[in-house]
């Protein structure tokens, strides 16, 4: 065990180049530093470019940011490059236009045009033993995961740990939601996926997060200010903490912690930063309440286990459309990975008995239309 900190948290107030680049270079030196960085190696900057969506509205990984990291590494004669898989199409038609609409194509880093995918083994994966991944990342030398800070409908937060599944090629992540249904099972993926790239740096941007409706369809929230750590649930914790979000709620940490992986409490963590005075007094969460949660509550065994699915069922929230706000377009008939949704008088209908809760109707939909309902009984006992 070496004697750095679990994370690291430095203030960074706005997207001010010269604030960027003396917040990040603070940070990454508290963190460890890039002395592990060679010259000529590549190091992939994976991002968050969840959709084709401007900075300004918090759904991506600022681009300020990537162009300070990105010249951090061009001084140490590396190479830089920018990439992720978002949802939808894995081209260079979808990825150009997400490049541009980031800003990501202002930035000093190399655009990742490789769109290739590679089938590999995780021979020590809990729960996803085999995948397809992006071959731009597995050709890298090193890797620094650039994640945005975000409320998530399926796994309450998106940070460190949910962003490497921008690792699975975009056209291929509707299988992997129906691989894995159940948020444990889908969260343990993602711990699985983690621990296979291993990035030698995770790095979190909140200096403006996502809240509400996230991934894509939530509001900006001023939290300013930067993570780091080589341990993306550990940050993870801490972010939790920083929106007020329950760690109990997400299952990635959940996954995590049952793993010996993360800390059960904040107090376990060693945070190198004053932080408590960066928490967000009324950050807007999604409250899941998912079979996880209810697992101890029932005890062990199979009767646990059946008793915390029933009241997953009752209690979980799910998707709903606000049909005032919908267009009609179908993108969410069309993410749908179980088939669940189909157009009624140009309105998504969803099959309740077939879905899956994976939110991809929520997160691709173009208007926000699709919110995360909790069902009246889950908002009496949130009370
Ligand atoms: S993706 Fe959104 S706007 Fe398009 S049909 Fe579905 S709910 Fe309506
Ligand atoms: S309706 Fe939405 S949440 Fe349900 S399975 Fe389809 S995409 Fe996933």
């Amino acid at each position: 065990m070496n004697n750095r900190p679990d994370v690291v948290i430095v203030p960074c107030a706005d997207y001010a180049p010269e604030r960027v680049r003396g917040a990040l270079e603070e940070l990454i030196a508290r963190a460890g530093g890039l002395d592990w960085v060679r010259p000529g190696m590549r190091i992939g900057i994976k991002a968050n470019l969840v959709s084709a969506m401007a900075p300004e509205t918090a759904a991506t990984t600022h681009p300020a940011l990537i162009d300070a990291l990105a010249s951090m590494l061009l001084a140490r004669g590396a190479d830089p490059v920018v990439g992720d898989s978002p949802g939808g199409l894995y081209n260079a038609a979808h990825l150009n236009k997400v490049y541009a609409v980031s800003g990501m194509d202002k930035t000093c880093a190399r655009l990742n045009r490789d769109f290739s995918t590679r089938a590999v083994d995780l021979p020590e994966a809990r729960v996803c033993k085999t995948a397809t991944v992006t071959g731009w990342l597995a050709d890298c030398d090193g890797i620094i995961n650039f994640a945005k800070l975000k409320s998530h409908g399926m796994m309450g937060l998106s940070a460190a740990a949910k962003n490497l599944f921008g690792s699975i090629p975009g056209t291929m992540k509707p299988e992997y939601h129906f691989r894995f249904p159940n948020p444990a099972d889908f969260a343990g993926m993602l711990v699985d996926l983690d621990e296979y790239w291993k990035p030698q740096l995770h790095l979190v941007d909140a200096v403006l997060a996502m809240e509400g409706n996230g991934p894509t369809a939530g509001s900006p929230k001023a939290l300013g200010c930067l993570l780091a750590g080589e341990n993306p649930h550990r940050i993870d914790l801490l972010c939790a903490a920083l929106i007020g979000l329950n760690p109990a709620t997400v299952p990635t940490l959940r996954a995590a912690q049952a793993r010996g992986l993360c800390p059960e409490r904040l107090d376990g963590l060693r945070v190198d930063g004053p932080w408590q005075g960066l928490v967000a007094q009324d950050f807007a969460i999604i409250t899941q309440r998912n079979g996880l949660q209810f697992q101890n509550a029932m005890g062990g065994g199979k009767r646990g286990a059946l008793y915390s699915r029933l009241l997953a069922r009752t209690l979980a929230a799910r998707p709903g459309v606000e049909k005032a706000e919908c267009v009609g377009c179908r993108k969410c008939e069309q993410v749908c990975p179980a088939k669940a949704i189909t157009m009624r008088s140009g309105k998504p209908v969803i099959r309740r008995a077939a879905c899956i809760r994976c939110f991809c109707c929520q997160e691709f939909c173009p208007k926000g239309a699709m919110k995360v309902r909790r069902p009246p009984l889950a908002r009496l006992l949130a009370r």
